[in-house]
């Protein structure tokens, strides 16, 4: 059990100290260093070489060939978990981790990404 001393002293240091909350939504949200959120795709980067596809452990994200050494991207990001791998695994900066964190949907169909 806390003693009434021991609650007091908590009390005056807690009234002291500065929030550790933000004003989100209302304040921009600075997201922490390592943070990962939506992945993005640079298609003039990418050479179709499938690695993102082959490392990715969920299966959340589809090449397709879209011309003569073009090629599209589409991302399921309700199967992403964030990892990074996909990312990690691209040998040419093809795709990105962003900050970006508010991706919910009301609607299944709108949680994948197709970028061309
Ligand atoms: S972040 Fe992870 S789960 Fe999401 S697409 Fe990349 S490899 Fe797959
Ligand atoms: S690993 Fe990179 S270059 Fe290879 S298909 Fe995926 S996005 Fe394109």
């Amino acid at each position: 059990m806390i003693r009434p001393a021991k609650m007091l002293t908590e009390l005056l240091c807690s009234i002291l100290k500065r929030p550790v909350t933000t004003k989100y939504p209302a304040q921009d949200k600075l997201m922490p260093a390592g943070f990962r959120g939506k992945i993005k795709y640079i298609p003039q980067n990418c050479i179709g070489c499938l690695m993102c596809v082959k490392d990715c452990p969920t299966g959340a994200i589809i090449i397709k060939k879209a011309g003569e050494k073009q090629f599209e991207a589409e991302i399921d990001l309700a199967k992403c978990i964030y990892c990074g791998q996909c990312v990690d695994s691209c040998p040419k900066k093809a795709l990105e981790v962003t900050e970006e964190f508010e991706l919910a949907q009301l609607e299944r169909a709108k949680l994948i990404i197709v970028y061309k």
